[in-house]
């Protein structure tokens, strides 16, 4: 089998690092570059165990440090630092893989690198498609790249649709389910004094902050729906959101004879990160089976709009222009970073988002630089809203 070369951007997050567990069972991947953002501690340990080519951190002082640490221990490991090394060690020609699962719009430009590059990529950074989901799948198309979603929903469906070869002809229905989150039995009003610590507390996965914070206002439901249009290139009305509070379905398809193929599973990032390290093939995930005398019920119902009114939201922003799904995220990311910092409540987050959504400019989006333009203005115009809020 020749050797694969991965590179990890993101490695010390949730995704990251189960990643790595899921990838020392094999001996065909060599990691190339393993990318932080502040964790140089948990970084310096990846690095003398997986004993990658570059490290990225995100600043001088820390590369530095880290460098001084990594030749105290007789490692070879270069250290880098900033977005463009990402950008960097993402396309590097020797590179064959890349796991893209830096959080937000921070990973954009090296996840668009990556695929520009013809990699195999492995996307966990659903931001990158939500913020430029047309420019990425061309840069796909372009360069030959494959993608294959890591994010659990998105595996499942493409595990669902299998051979289809068709989509839009074979495909009624995909029924993306979410567990609903922390407060899928609050009432509305309830929401508004919730603190940070109860929102990070999802029922049923671990995850890093910023998602367990969009998985309570379901938030990640709505970029999801965005993301699924473009990884599988239909139209968000053959979308439908399933609340399907044990987390078990992963994701279903109906097919035009009425068939639905559902994935199950344990709600256990390594599953579908073993899916993509391993296609087309299988391997051992390290994660235990489902115990069906164990299982009681599973239950499916369908979301309350008015609970959640960012799934609302996020339909029209799927069926409208590209710019708002910039402003959507670019917002969203602002928000949960003030509500974690407690300085709005947490249905602030909801109101500042419905603001910078409609107001937001709608210019022409060719490059990533106009994306990512078009997203530091969003996000100024998020911070002006925080005032309003508070
Ligand atoms: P996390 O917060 O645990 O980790 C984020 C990683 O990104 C860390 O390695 C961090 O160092 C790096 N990072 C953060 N800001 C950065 C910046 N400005 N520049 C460079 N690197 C930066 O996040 P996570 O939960 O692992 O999520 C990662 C991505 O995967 C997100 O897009 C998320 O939506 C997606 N995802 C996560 C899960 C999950 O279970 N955690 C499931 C599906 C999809
Ligand atoms: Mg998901």
């Amino acid at each position: 089998m020749s050797a694969k070369w991965l590179t990890l951007l993101g490695s010390t997050g949730s995704i990251g690092q189960s990643t790595l567990e899921v990838i020392a069972q094999r001996s065909d991947y060599q990691i190339y570059a393993l990318t932080a953002h502040q964790n140089m501690e948990l970084l310096f340990d990846q690095c003398q165990r997986f004993r990658p080519r570059y490290a990225v951190l995100g600043s001088k002082l820390l590369a530095e440090s880290l460098a001084l640490r990594l030749d105290a221990n007789g490692l070879q490991t270069s250290v880098l630092f900033g977005e463009q090394a990402l950008v960097d060690v993402a396309s590097d020609s020797d590179v064959t893989h890349v796991m893209a699962a830096i959080v937000g719009g921070a990973g954009l430009a090296s996840s668009f690198a990556a695929a520009n590059n013809g990699k195999t990529v492995f996307l966990a950074n659903k931001e990158a498609l939500v913020m430029a989901g047309s420019l990425l799948m061309d840069a796909v198309d372009r360069s030959g790249a494959t993608l294959l979603p890591v994010d659990s929903e998105h595996n499942a469906i493409f595990q669902c649709l299998g051979q289809s070869s068709e989509v839009g002809r074979e495909v009624r229905r995909i029924l993306l389910t979410g567990s609903g989150g922390p407060f899928l039995e609050r009432s509305l009003s309830e929401l508004e004094h919730v603190t940070p610590a109860e929102a990070c507390r999802h029922p049923n996965w671990v995850m890093g902050q910023k998602i367990s914070i969009d998985s309570a206002t379901m938030m990640n439901k709505g970029l999801e729906l965005i993301e699924a249009c473009w990884l599988f290139d239909v139209a968000p009305q053959k979308i439908e959101f399933v609340i399907h509070p044990q987390s078990i379905v992963h994701s279903m398809v109906e097919f035009q004879d009425a068939s639905v193929i559902a994935q199950l599973g344990q709600p256990d990032m390594k599953t579908p990160i073993a899916h993509v390290l391993a296609f087309p093939d299988r391997m051992e995930a390290g994660v235990s089976g489902l115990d069906f005398s164990q299982l009681s019920a599973l239950e499916f119902r369908s979301p309350d709009f008015a609970q959640f009114p960012l799934l609302a939201l996020a339909r029209t922003v799927a069926e409208g222009h590209q710019s708002l799904a910039i402003a959507f995220n670019a917002a969203n990311e602002v928000a949960v970073d003030a509500f974690l910092a407690e300085e709005i409540p947490f249905l602030g987050i909801q109101r500042i988002i419905a603001t910078v959504v409609a107001q937001a400019p709608q210019p022409e989006l060719n490059t990533i630089e106009d994306v990512l333009t078009l997203d530091r203005v969003c996000r100024t115009m998020a911070e002006g809203a925080l005032h309003i809020d508070g």
